[in-house]
């Protein structure tokens, strides 16, 4: 018998179908606002990644009709100086939606920080109120890359009710966020993390996973052999190894047993931008509703 590879579950080509409904939506947006949407993104310093990360944020917000704007703040800035600016654009009405640039350094305190963002333009979805709506399982905002990460999974078309999902990492803005997410989904889910890898466990609990997401950040953190035949995999991990981008999953091995996979980079990565844009458009028309 042949063997069959993975079907790869490509990023670019999901963002691309999802455009056509961001871009409309923006359109009416705009009409209604009687201007474009602004995204305003905030820097503490200088960052490599942060960097790029912004430049595809200001990309991809241009390419749909919303205007990319940046606050850098100097690296000696301090905690009440980047929350003084949150405030000011929380107060300012021509600022539709908010993102705090990460990493802050290494002194303040994330979360205070991110709490900062009035709900209603917190476009990432970091702030207590957004991420605790998840929680009661209401249509709302969720984080990007979670969001994505479930859109890569439904475009499988594949019925997960019921199937066992196993997400690695418990991050509160990638982990944790796909894990509620796939429980709303009815998927039998179950989280996994450093504690996990410890008391070498981790082994067997992958081997089970029917919809499998890692995000640890840790190169080759998941053998192919543990992939179970005929799973989703869903590599979020982004890591550089040699002057390579690569994810937590080996992707040669993998991609043998698995049904679907996607590739590192080109994956999860370019429809979490474009998921950016789609909740720039569910913040405006929430505001436009009050
Ligand atoms: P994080 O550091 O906040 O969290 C990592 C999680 O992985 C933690 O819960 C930790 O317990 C777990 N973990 C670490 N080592 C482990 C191990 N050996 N075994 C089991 N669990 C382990 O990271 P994050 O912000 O969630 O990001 C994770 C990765 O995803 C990074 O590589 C990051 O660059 C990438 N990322 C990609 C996107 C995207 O759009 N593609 C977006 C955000 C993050």
């Amino acid at each position: 018998m042949i063997a069959m590879e993975a079907q790869l579950l490509e990023g670019k080509k999901v963002a691309e179908k999802l455009k056509i409904r961001v871009e409309r939506d923006i359109v009416e947006c705009s009409k209604k606002l009687g201007m474009s949407p602004v995204l305003r993104a905030i820097q503490v310093g200088e960052d490599h990644a942060s960097e790029l990360y912004l430049k595809s944020q200001r990309r991809v917000a241009e390419s749909v009709g919303i205007k990319h704007e940046t606050t850098a703040l100097p690296q000696t800035a301090s905690e009440p100086d980047l929350m003084g600016e949150i405030e000011r654009a929380n107060r300012d009405p021509k600022v539709h939606g908010i993102i705090v640039q990460m990493p802050l350094p290494k002194t303040f305190q994330t979360d205070q920080v991110l709490d900062t963002i009035h709900p209603d333009k917190d476009v990432e979805a970091v702030t207590t109120r957004n991420l605790g709506r998840l929680l009661i399982n209401k249509e709302g905002l969720a984080p990007c890359t979670a969001r994505a990460c479930i859109r890569l999974i439904e475009e499988t078309g594949v019925d997960v009710y019921g199937k066992e999902g196993i997400v690695i990492g418990s991050s509160k803005v990638v982990g944790m966020p796909v894990f509620l997410l796939l429980v709303g989904k009815k998927v039998t889910s179950t989280i996994c993390h450093t504690g996990t890898f410890k008391s070498g466990t981790l082994e067997s609990q992958v081997r089970r996973a029917d919809v499998l997401v890692v995000s640890a950040g840790k190169p080759a953190l998941i053998p192919g052999a543990w992939v179970k035949e005929g799973a989703i995999v869903i590599d979020v991990g982004i890591n550089r190894v040699d002057g390579k981008t690569v994810g937590d999953v080996e992707f040669e091995t993998a991609k043998k047993r698995a049904r679907f996979i996607t590739p590192v980079p080109g994956g999860v990565g370019p429809l979490t931008t474009m998921t950016l844009m789609e909740n720039l458009a569910q913040v405006v028309s929430l505001q436009l509703k009050k």
